[in-house]
């Protein structure tokens, strides 16, 4: 498994928390699993009061990043517009926006980290 507390998915998990509090929980296959019955790489869940993105274990480090990137971006989405019917399954033009969004921030921050420490 790879490491959530160091590299750059270590610094993505601390700026994805700048932006939202949600919880993170890193599973097995098993326990990812959609409205559909379909295993995932990654799935929103909604509890009362929080919102928890679950992440596949096993994901190598950009697929984790990408994975956690689109899970905020459902996220930040929801918080804006509330939870539509089968908002799961919705990857609705505000979600493209909330995604290439954060998409960007989050690597334009990681090259000024890269230009910063040359
Ligand atoms: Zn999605």
């Amino acid at each position: 498994m790879i490491s959530c507390r160091t590299g750059v998915l270590g610094e993505a998990i601390r700026w994805a928390r700048r932006y939202m509090p949600v919880k993170l929980v890193f599973r097995a296959k098993s326990r990812i699993i959609d409205n559909e019955g379909d295993e995932c790489n990654g799935l929103l869940v909604q509890h009362k009061g929080y919102m928890e993105i679950n992440i596949l274990k096993d994901l190598d480090e950009g697929k984790a990043i990408d994975t956690l990137m689109h899970e905020l971006a459902h996220a930040i989405d929801i918080r804006r517009r509330g939870w539509g019917k089968d908002h799961y399954k919705q990857h609705s033009d505000s979600w493209g926006q909330e995604y290439s969004r954060i998409y960007r921030d989050f690597w334009e921050m990681i090259g000024q980290k890269k230009k910063g420490s040359k």
